[in-house]
Formats: C-alpha cells, sequence, structure tokens
C-alpha cells in the first residue's frame, strides 16, 4: 500500500533515493521526500547542500544518478522538462532567464505550449503574479522582481500540479515577500503542491510549517521550520557555515 502523508492525501509527488554527483563531488546524496495537493514543503540548507541540484534534477534539467521520481503514481524519472510540464510539474529558477528579447506575453506563450491542464488566461496571470498590464513590455525592460513574477507566470502558465521554487524571495523588499506568500499560498489552495526553496525563513514561515533541511546533499531533517531552528544538527550546519 503506498504511504500517506500526514494530510492523508496520497502525494503527487514522491523522491526516493535520489542522488547525483558531478565527478568528484556528491551534490545530493539518497534524498527521499514527497508532497500532497496542496501542500506546501519548505527546502533550506547552507549554500552549496544540493537545493538547486535536487529541482534540477526532479525538473528534468539533469538525470539523477540513481533513484526515482514518481509524479502522480507515474514514474517519470529522468524525463525532459518539458514532458514533465506536460504531465503536471513545472518550476521556477533561482535566476530567471526569459527571452529577453520577447514581450511578456510572447513568453508565456513560448510556455504555455507545453501547458497540461486547468491553464489560465495570460491576462489572469500577470495579474495573479502582480505584473497586469505588462504583457507588451520585451522581457528585458523588466526589473529583477518583474522578471521573478514572469518567471512564476511562465512555471504557472503549464497548469503544475507540482511548482518547485527555488528562492523567490532572494532579492525582494519586506512589501514584495507579502505578496509572494500571498501569492504562493493562493497557488497552493487551488491544491497545487509546492517545494519552495528559501534562506528566509520569515518568508518561508507565511507558507509552511514543514520543512526539509539539506546538509552536502542529504536531509539531515523533517518537520516543523520551529522545531528545525532549534535542532542541534541543524544549527550547527547553518553556524558551521558549511
Ligand atoms: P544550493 O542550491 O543548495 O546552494 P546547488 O544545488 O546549487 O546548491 O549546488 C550543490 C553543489 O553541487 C555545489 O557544490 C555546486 O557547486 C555543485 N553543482 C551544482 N550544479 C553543478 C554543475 N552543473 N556542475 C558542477 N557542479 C555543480
Ligand atoms: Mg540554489
Amino acid at each position: 500500500m503506498r504511504e500517506r502523508t500526514a494530510e492523508g492525501l496520497e502525494p503527487v509527488l514522491a523522491v526516493n533515493d535520489l542522488s547525483r554527483s558531478f565527478g568528484a563531488l556528491t551534490a545530493l546524496d539518497g534524498v527521499a521526500l514527497e508532497v500532497a495537493p496542496g501542500q506546501v514543503l519548505g527546502l533550506v540548507g547552507p549554500n552549496g547542500s544540493g537545493k538547486t541540484t535536487l529541482i534540477n534534477v526532479v525538473s528534468g534539467l539533469y538525470k539523477p544518478d540513481r533513484g526515482a521520481v514518481v509524479l502522480g503514481g507515474r514514474q517519470v524519472t529522468g524525463w525532459a522538462p518539458h514532458r514533465l510540464a506536460r504531465m503536471g510539474l513545472n518550476r521556477t529558477f533561482q535566476i530567471p532567464r526569459p527571452f529577453k528579447d520577447l514581450t511578456v506575453l510572447e513568453n508565456l506563450a513560448v510556455a504555455h505550449r507545453h501547458a497540461g491542464g486547468g491553464v489560465r488566461t495570460a491576462q489572469e496571470l500577470l495579474a495573479t503574479v502582480g505584473i497586469a498590464g505588462m504583457e507588451h513590455r520585451r522581457a528585458s525592460e523588466l526589473n529583477a522582481s518583474q522578471q521573478k513574477r514572469l518567471d512564476l507566470a511562465r512555471a504557472v502558465t503549464t497548469g503544475p500540479k507540482v511548482l518547485l521554487v527555488d528562492e523567490l524571495g532572494a532579492g525582494l523588499g519586506p512589501g514584495e515577500l507579502d505578496e509572494m506568500a500571498v501569492m504562493l499560498t493562493e497557488l497552493a489552495s487551488t491544491g497545487m503542491a509546492m517545494i519552495v526553496v528559501e534562506h528566509l525563513l520569515g518568508f518561508l514561515a507565511k507558507l509552511t510549517e514543514t520543512v526539509v533541511v539539506l546538509n552536502a546533499g542529504s536531509p539531515i531533517f523533517t518537520g516543523s521550520l520551529q522545531a528545525a531552528t532549534q535542532d542541534p544538527e541543524v544549527v550547527k550546519v547553518f553556524l558551521g557555515g558549511a
């Protein structure tokens, strides 16, 4: 029988024993986690602990050396990003790279070719992410915060059941962080599962209570954010600046 999550729902995404090395460096080492529909799972860890690599491997940008990615009960390990997008998994990038010479709307149209189901109109989406009225601007004219919002819209336009969010909060001011937290919470309330990589724990606390802490590619803690900040090993890893 399949395991059920704390919420009693079948996980929409399950990752087992996921591992990936780059030469002699083991960036991911036996990571297991799962997320249920509408659940937000925080992923934290020091710089270089493998957070982005996990997102890269789960989203199909890199192939794992070992382990499995199961989406909606289906083995999708090693599938290409566009195929995963169509199956209902998408991600945002720590550093968004829109097609700079294309307009906001054109950027969305490119992503939309890989849409699965449950897609909103571009106008609705741009309003949701707070860049309504910028449809015809070139992406190169957008500031860093607006590019993050476009990147979120790009991922959401494919109608993901699972959204992987990589450091959306970095570089944003307090007001914008609050807006982003509301935005992500609203998306989760529609049933979208999320893994949110975040350094800003105050921001993360607005989104979820549950976190996985990575260190050197391995999970060292799974539980509440509150408990994580009091866990001796977690504290050591962060203070040690690993
Ligand atoms: P985080 O997102 O937690 O800061 P990363 O997943 O980006 O960490 O990186 C984990 C480790 O893997 C780091 O040591 C990083 O230098 C290395 N790494 C990540 N991607 C590559 C790559 N494409 N080639 C070589 N090394 C990489
Ligand atoms: Mg990273």
